[in-house]
């Protein structure tokens, strides 16, 4: 906490990650003589940065750009790149942290890093937007590079600004090097799969948690926050599955609709309007009902399955309340650390099956590294074959969650089971290689 006085959500992740960590650490003294825990809360390099741009009124604006490469150990830092007002170094942080676990989670040789900017694109036009990235990227473009850190999309960024983001960087460095950004356009070096893949992964994550069970998502009534790129894919494989989702959200509020979300019209208004999500309701009509922000709790919607899609502390410990007296049996984190901590114990203690961002959206940026090999090879896959491979990484991060937390004696407890797992291996690489 002195150490990093202010940076809240970073503290949090830290916390979350370290109270797993207990059991290995007694096992492996050898990690605590080498200071690995010390290393690894430390990021390897932190870049702060000034952007500015010219808006459309011919103001000059300036905003502040990071990225902080977290750990390579594994690989070149690779983690996404959030444009929204509310960021700031903790934040970056924290969500560099969570995504060495992540990476290590996917089994991919990739380390951990994260990056983005306080910059707000809501309300702004293509043009703003395009030189805000051209600005961005001309600082950024020295610190990344296909071996060294490749970013990717998040909140804020999505295809448009990865599209802009590396037309900057082609032109400064006279190089068609489509292995340094993820997220790209299915033309230049884009992967199929990889837009729909974290909303999918969770749902699959999903899956296999309830198939341990020996349950399904059939039948269930889902609710799903955001209406982003993670909830809407989410949203779509559940329903694919046989699931109702019943929900939607931005930060204006959540829209309850009971006969099931209509997705054609959600996409319509998010992706292709940039619309609000009240508009939803508007357009759907009959029983689907609009509550504004701070009128009500999106988790006070009975629910089998919560599927928290949005954004960090969105779910606390009332709403895990409130699910858990509706009666809900799995909860998976789309989003990155939506749920806090305290919701986070009553979701455990009330025997709810419980999966942490790091293992359930890590199908992202699993898929952006099956877009970094289609680049290396040249080559780009079929939409079948990249959905397979997701599904059998999907698999295989669930087992192994699985697998640790009952070789720690922890069974069932999915958030021990993805720290210990990612740990463990980031933390072998850190000691092979040495005090570096
Ligand atoms: P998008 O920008 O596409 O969507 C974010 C959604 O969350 C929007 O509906 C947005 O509403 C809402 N939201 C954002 N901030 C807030 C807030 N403070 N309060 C209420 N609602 C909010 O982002 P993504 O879907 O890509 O990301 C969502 C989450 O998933 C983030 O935590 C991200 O880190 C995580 N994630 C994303 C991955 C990816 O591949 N995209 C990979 C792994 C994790 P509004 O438009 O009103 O702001």
């Amino acid at each position: 906490v002195k150490r990093n006085p202010g940076e809240k959500e970073f503290i949090q992740a830290v916390d979350e990650v370290l109270e797993s960590l207990g059991p290995v650490i007694t096992r492996h003294p050898e990690m605590l003589e080498a200071s690995i825990i010390e290393r690894i809360c430390e990021p390897e390099r932190q870049i702060i940065f000034r952007v500015p741009w010219v808006d459309d009124t011919g103001k000059v604006q300036i905003n502040r750009g990071f990225r902080v490469e977290f750990n390579s150990a594994l690989g070149p830092y690779k983690g996404g790149l959030r444009f929204h007002p509310s960021v700031y170094l903790g934040i970056i942080k924290f969500l560099g942290f969570e995504q060495i676990f992540k990476n290590s989670l996917t089994g991919m040789p990739i380390g951990g890093g994260k990056g983005g900017s306080d910059f707000n694109p809501a309300g702004r036009s293509d043009g703003e937007v395009m030189r805000f990235c051209q600005s961005f990227m001309t600082e950024l473009y020295r610190h990344i590079g296909e071996y060294t850190d490749v970013p990717a999309g998040d909140i804020g960024v999505g295809g448009r600004e990865i599209g802009y983001l590396f037309g900057q960087y082609k032109r400064i460095t006279n190089r068609y090097e489509s292995g340094v950004l993820t997220g790209k356009g299915l033309t230049w070096g884009g992967s199929l799969v990889r837009t729909e893949a974290t909303g999918y992964g969770t749902v699959m994550f999903t899956q296999d948690m309830l198939a341990s069970r020996n349950d399904g998502l059939e039948g269930k009534t889902v609710s799903v926050s955001g209406s982003g790129n993670v909830a809407i894919y989410a949203t779509e494989l559940a329903q694919r599955l046989g699931a109702n989702v019943v929900t939607a959200s931005d930060s204006s509020g959540f829209v309850h609709d009971p006969k099931g979300i209509d997705l054609e019209m959600l996409k319509q208004i998010k992706n292709v309007e940039r619309g609000r999500i009240s508009t939803y309701v508007e357009r759907r009509g009959g029983s689907a009902k609009f509550v504004p922000a701070g009128k009500g709790s999106i988790w006070e919607i009975p629910a089998d399955v919560a599927l928290p899609c949005a954004t960090q502390n969105e779910l606390h410990g009332r709403d895990a309340k409130a699910l858990l007296g509706n009666g809900v049996i799995a909860v998976a984190e789309g989003a990155n650390m939506p749920t806090t901590g305290e919701a986070t114990r009553l979701f455990q203690d009330g025997d709810v099956l419980f999966a942490p961002g790091k293992a359930a959206n890590a199908g992202g940026v699993a898929t952006s590294a099956l877009e970094m090999q289609q680049n290396a090879s040249r080559d780009s896959w079929t939409f079948d074959y990249t959905y397979d491979r997701l599904r059998e990484i999907m698999r295989g991060i669930h087992d192994t969650c699985a697998e640790n937390a009952e070789e720690y004696g922890l069974a069932g407890n999915y958030v021990a089971g993805a720290n210990i797992s990612g740990f463990i291996k980031v933390a072998d690489a850190m000691l092979a290689q040495g005090v570096i």
